[in-house]
């Protein structure tokens, strides 16, 4: 019988590379051959253990996977649309479509998780559960008819397919949520994968004014949001209020999106350059007990602002993101700067999390071809 090689994560910082048989394909589902597999900062919580909560080890981490239909059932090619040897990428979460969330159409917050699972998201679901393949970290992944694919044009390089995740997030967090109009001025905090991002879907959206705002380590990535469409590039131990009230004016941001990872200052400072009756996204996972200091907390009731979290994308910013990577009007290309083979999948995390010395990583990709 066939066999996929895979990474499987059994421990805390600790993976083993395995190998399990490829599941006999029925009616209603099918395999892709992994082509690509986009990592972002889940996976560096998820390597450092920080997930525990949520994870049921042994897993094939991976959620962010590009491949090929290797196999494909009737039914699930009728549904799907889709036949053997298109490529496509896959939505994280799936739903269960029965319980209250999945109801509404919400499956993003669907509560039902596979047996044993806390969460139902690819790569967080345990080799104990048959066919075991549920992870990108691998040279076959496992279709089920609850998972959401979007077709991508073969034309488009994997590794720049498997941003489709970050450019989904910015499209969300940067566009559709915040309701970005001509001529908005958008300030973003954070200039990683998702901070590019919402730099493009911002300007797309048609932002008249975008800054990016990050660490000075991060000048190289403030660079490149510049060819994103930002206009201003601040750093974060400048005076960013001063800054973006001279960028607007005096008038302050239409829309602040916060896509930083663990500092909470950028939260104060939103609710400080936000114009009256703005928006701010909340979209950085802070940890636990973070609380927020210097926030000026009746500047939210007296400017009316609206603060909205958001997590992960939604199926239609998934949809548009591939048609916004296929439509090669933005140079993302240019942000996706290392490929690993599947037993560097250590390195690949290090690297990303910018623990390598001389490493500059934007976005980091694992091909298990290599
Ligand atoms: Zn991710
Ligand atoms: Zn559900």
């Amino acid at each position: 019988m066939a066999k996929a090689r895979a990474v499987v994560q059994v421990g805390d910082k600790k993976f083993e590379m395995q190998q399990f048989d490829l599941p006999r394909i029925g009616d209603d589902d099918a395999l892709m051959r992994v082509e690509a597999c986009g990592i972002c900062g889940s996976d560096v919580d998820q390597y450092d253990g920080k997930l525990n909560g949520l994870l049921s080890l042994p897993m094939i981490p991976g959620h962010e996977p590009v491949g090929v239909i290797e196999e494909i059932g009737a039914e699930a090619a009728r549904r799907w649309n889709l036949k053997a040897g298109d490529r496509v990428v896959a939505e994280p979460a799936r739903g269960c479509g029965h319980c209250g969330a999945c109801k509404r159409g919400d499956s993003r917050n669907c509560r039902i998780g596979r047996a044993g699972t806390k969460i139902s998201v690819c790569g967080f679901i345990p080799t104990t559960i048959p066919p075991a393949l549920w992870g990108g970290m691998a040279e076959f992944m496992y279709l089920d008819p609850e998972i959401a694919l979007h077709k991508v044009a073969s034309e488009i390089p994997p590794e720049v397919a498997a941003l489709y995740q970050p450019v989904a997030a910015g499209i969300s967090w940067a566009h559709r949520v915040p309701g970005t109009k001509i001529g908005d001025t958008v300030v973003i905090f954070g200039a990683g994968q998702r901070g590019i991002a919402c730099v493009a879907a911002a300007h797309q959206a048609g932002a008249s004014r975008i800054a990016v705002i990050a660490r000075r380590q991060s000048e190289r990535r403030l660079k490149l949001a510049k060819e994103f469409g930002a206009d201003a590039a601040i750093y974060a131990d400048e005076d960013v209020a001063a800054q973006v009230f001279e960028l607007t004016g005096g008038e302050g941001a239409d829309v602040v999106v916060d896509v930083t990872a663990e500092t909470m200052t950028p939260i104060a400072q939103a609710v400080d350059i936000a114009r009256p009756g703005g928006t701010i996204i909340l979209a950085g996972v802070k940890g636990p007990n973070a609380a927020i200091p210097n926030l000026k907390n009746d500047r939210i009731f007296a400017k009316e602002l609206t603060i909205r979290g958001v997590k992960n994308a939604d199926h239609d910013s998934f949809a548009i993101a591939v048609k916004m990577i296929e439509s090669g009007k933005y140079p993302f290309a240019k942000m996706h700067t290392h490929s690993f083979p599947l037993g560097d999948l250590e390195l690949a995390i290090k690297t990303l999390a910018g623990r390598v010395a001389g490493e500059y990583a934007v976005s980091v990709s694992l091909d298990p071809a290599m």
